[in-house]
């Protein structure tokens, strides 16, 4: 089924690897047609995701050339492929994670797209969606936190790092956060976190203490690091015997070089999640997105948006982005 579409569309496409100078906005790209078991959607609104600066830098691979970068979104369904799910029909307001979302229409495999529920607006769900469920899929699964542990959260006002500090506070978990600006480390706090440090990049000693000092010299239950090189070692040594090191992203590059050895120290589990293997199937991600409409309307969590940009904004957005100096969730519109 299809609703009258046009032939081409606005879209950011890469063809190699490079600085923000590879994002390349078009305005008469084809609209992509659809395999089986996918739908299309007219996007309304685009989530940036820092995952891809990742694969525009060659981080991670390209997986082929040209390639529209963006991992979710939000918008109707302009057209459903043979075989879509009965609740994906032509019209639908949808959620969406996958890829090419930095487009006008995006083929979505339906294992990852769902009805945005009637009291959820549209931009609030692409605000929410993959960072949000990171978020949930860490602390119930990476390391199922327990209320009254002490968790550490770095990068703690990022898009998924403001979750975190909620979802954290919900679950009645104890957050130690940190970030690179005194404003940051405020809004993490008023999104949950219960003490605030800075990274001391300079004497990385000098943060792992403080953390000691607040958890009674014992260390935090679990760490959620998604800075990576630039933190990996000052995380590892706040961690308390049995606890977890989940590290789940690179911003300031891989953690390469690790000796296992290092883990017998304490009897640290550590772990190197991707959301997209704790949410595999379509029943885990409805089961998940539901979780996450119920946070959202039952905990009145918050969902910051930084900015909305327009598509045609794309360098200004990756480039705030990569800059460390926004907060929350950076949307397109295209
Ligand atoms: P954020 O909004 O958190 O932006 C990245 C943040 O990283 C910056 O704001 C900055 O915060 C921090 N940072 C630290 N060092 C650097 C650096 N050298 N350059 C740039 N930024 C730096 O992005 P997202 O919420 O989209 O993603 C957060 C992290 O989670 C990313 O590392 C991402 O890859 C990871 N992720 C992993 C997933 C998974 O499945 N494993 C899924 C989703 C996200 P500050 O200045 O405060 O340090």
């Amino acid at each position: 089924a299809t609703s009258s579409l046009p032939k081409t569309m606005k879209a950011v496409i890469i063809e190699k690897n490079g600085g923000t100078d590879v994002l390349q906005y078009k305005t008469d790209v084809p609209v992509p047609d659809l395999k089986d078991g996918e739908v299309l959607v007219k996007n309304e609104y685009i989530g940036i995701n820092y995952i891809d600066t990742y694969f525009r830098t060659g981080l991670y691979p390209l997986p082929h050339s040209p390639y529209i970068l963006g991992r979710e979104g939000s918008g109707t369904i302009a057209a459903v492929g043979s075989n879509a799910p009965k609740d994906l029909e032509v019209g639908k307001r949808v959620v969406y994670m996958g890829q090419y979302a930095y487009a006008e229409y995006t083929p979505v495999t339906s294992t990852y797209c769902v009805p945005i529920p009637d009291a959820v607006e549209t931009k609030i769900a692409a605000a929410s969606c993959l960072q949000a469920l990171t978020a949930l899929t860490l602390i119930r699964e990476a390391h199922p936190v327990q209320k009254g542990d002490w968790v550490l959260v770095t990068a703690a006002a990022g898009g998924v790092g403001l979750w975190l500090c909620q979802l954290l506070k919900a679950v009645g978990a104890r957050t130690i956060a940190t970030a690179s600006t005194p404003e940051k480390r405020e809004l993490a706090k008023t999104n949950g976190a219960e003490v605030l440090v800075e990274y001391h990049e300079e004497d990385r000693e000098k943060f792992t203490k403080q953390v000691l000092d607040i958890t009674g010299g014992e260390g935090v239950a679990a760490v959620f690091d998604s800075v990576g090189k630039a933190t990996f070692d000052a995380c590892l040594a706040s961690v308390k015997r049995k606890g977890s090191m989940v590290s789940f992203g690179n911003a300031s590059g891989a953690v390469t070089g690790f000796t296992l050895g290092r883990l017998s120290a304490k009897n640290v589990k550590l772990l190197r999640p991707t959301l997209f293997n704790y949410v595999a199937t379509r029943d885990e991600f409805l089961h998940s997105a539901d979780e996450l409409w119920s946070f959202i309307l039952k905990d009145n969590l918050n969902v910051k948006i930084h900015e909305i940009y327009p598509l045609k904004d794309v360098v200004r957005a990756t480039e705030d982005i990569e800059s460390r100096k926004t907060t929350g969730k950076l949307l397109l519109k295209p």
